[in-house]
């Protein structure tokens, strides 16, 4: 069970070495933080040189921030796939990307990632995987609650136990601050914060707060309509634009309210499918569909931000100083916190994805067997030192980093030149689905059907 618990993780992480050392014209990779588990946040930067030496804009995108959500993972790495294909042919792209640098974290809450992997009964876990607070015994937090927007005053629970726990403090997840801490050492030219949810196929924009709107928030909702056409073309779907208060609910600590409230002048949340029946267990011949109108839809945006950083000039950035933001930010808090605090309605819709069927092919038992023994982490006893290790790494990387200004100045691992071609689907085998597997240990009924 403990191969089967990090196979996920496993292939994606091979997947991000496979792409980066087949296309190192294009990507690198870097760690720049560690979930509470100590495990590596991971990003890929895709980016051409720029021809004439200028400053490159930057673009980010995450994905898995809430563990169960399975297709944005699957996004977020059909996202990459697709650039890594199309840029030397499609001139546009090319362009795109000699101007900008997209930065994808495929996975940023690894940790629950990984517990929704042990079996049926915690698939559909969303939070992190931090220790309980004194006197209770739930774990986790759920991080896009967790950021330093408007903290704790709306549509959050300060229950540990609810799925909507916004932690003890805005960024005290190491998940949510790694984000910030990031994120917020390269504000001057991050034009553009997508992160990538399931379900609803909405389209989110700044801010969760009811009483709070974004300065530009009449092209948000242009550039976010413009989005969900493109995307509606692909396959018919209909994306709904708007703050979440106006088509979802209110709420506060989100990651794309933090962007927007530090400067970044475009943030959007995307939810993609669906719209209830099947939710975060969406079904394996919806995958590629849904990754299909949602890459429609962030090039969509991506485009629009860079045209209008590098045609027509001007964007409304935001770049508001430290210290106003700072100000600002504890002013609109202390006035938020005396209004109602609501607890977020939640889908209570689950179903299943084969996402690496999709994504890879079917994987093998010899892969899970090659995952385990390529180190100690399939026994409890070796979970527990990786998990020491890992919080003795997170002691020392902030020791480090008390002696830099900013920790995203992780060092990008150098990409090995003349690697063969990436190999994107892995052989085909005799093998069993992901989904096979849950159907054959305790039925795809009670699969769909056991709540957490
Ligand atoms: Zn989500």
């Amino acid at each position: 069970m403990e191969k089967e618990r990090m196979l996920g993780l496993f292939l994606i992480s091979r997947w991000m070495e496979d792409v980066e050392r087949g296309n190192p014209e294009l990507v690198s990779s870097a760690v720049y933080g560690y979930t509470y588990e100590g495990r590596n946040i991971t990003l890929l930067k895709l980016g051409l040189e720029n021809p004439e030496g200028r400053e490159k804009k930057v673009i980010w995108v995450d994905c898995g921030i809430h563990a169960r959500e399975w297709i944005a993972p699957a996004f977020c790495q059909w996202f990459v796939k697709e650039i890594v294909h199309s840029y030397s042919t499609d001139k546009k792209l090319e362009q795109m990307l000699q101007n900008l640098d997209v930065y994808v974290t495929p996975v940023v809450n690894v940790d629950g990632y990984v517990f929704t992997w042990a079996n049926n009964s915690t698939r559909r876990w969303r939070k992190s995987r931090s220790t309980p607070p004194p006197g209770s015994s739930c774990y986790g937090v759920d991080l896009n609650r967790n950021f330093n927007a408007n903290w704790g005053t709306v549509g959050v629970s300060f229950d540990s136990c609810s799925n909507t726990y916004c932690g003890r403090s805005a960024g005290s997840e190491p998940e949510a601050k790694a984000v910030m801490d990031f994120v917020g050492g390269m504000l001057n030219k991050t034009l553009c914060f997508l992160t990538i949810h399931s379900a609803g196929q909405l389209i989110l924009l700044p801010y969760g707060h009811p009483e709070i709107s974004a300065p530009n928030y009449d092209e948000l909702v242009s550039v976010g309509k413009a989005a969900a056409e493109k995307m509606e073309k692909v396959h018919g779907m209909g994306y709904t634009v708007g703050t979440s208060p106006q088509i979802l609910y209110p709420n506060s600590g989100s990651s794309r309210d933090w962007a927007r409230l530090v400067g970044i002048p475009f943030s959007y949340t995307f939810e993609l499918r669906d719209k209830g029946e099947f939710s975060h267990l969406l079904p394996e011949e919806q995958i590629q569909p849904a990754c299909e109108e949602a890459y429609a839809g962030a090039l969509s945006i991506i485009a629009h931000v860079h045209d209008k950083a590098f045609s027509s000039g001007s964007l409304p950035n935001a770049a508001v100083s430290g210290l106003a933001l700072i100000i600002w930010s504890s002013v609109m808090t202390v006035f938020l916190s005396t209004g109602v605090l609501s607890l977020t309605r939640h889908s209570s819709h689950e179903m299943t994805a084969n996402i690496f069927h999709i994504l890879f092919g079917p994987f093998t038992h010899r892969e899970i067997e090659q995952q385990g023994a390529s180190g100690s982490q399939d026994t409890e006893e070796g979970d527990r030192s990786r998990v020491n290790e890992g919080r003795l790494q997170r002691v020392r990387k902030r020791q480090t980093d008390e002696r830099r200004p900013h920790s995203n100045q992780a060092s990008h691992r150098p990409s090995p030149r003349g690697a063969t071609v990436t190999q994107w689907h892995q052989p085909a085998d005799d093998c069993q689905t992901r989904q096979q597997v849950c159907c054959t240990v305790c039925g795809c009924d009670s699969l769909l059907m056991k709540d957490m």
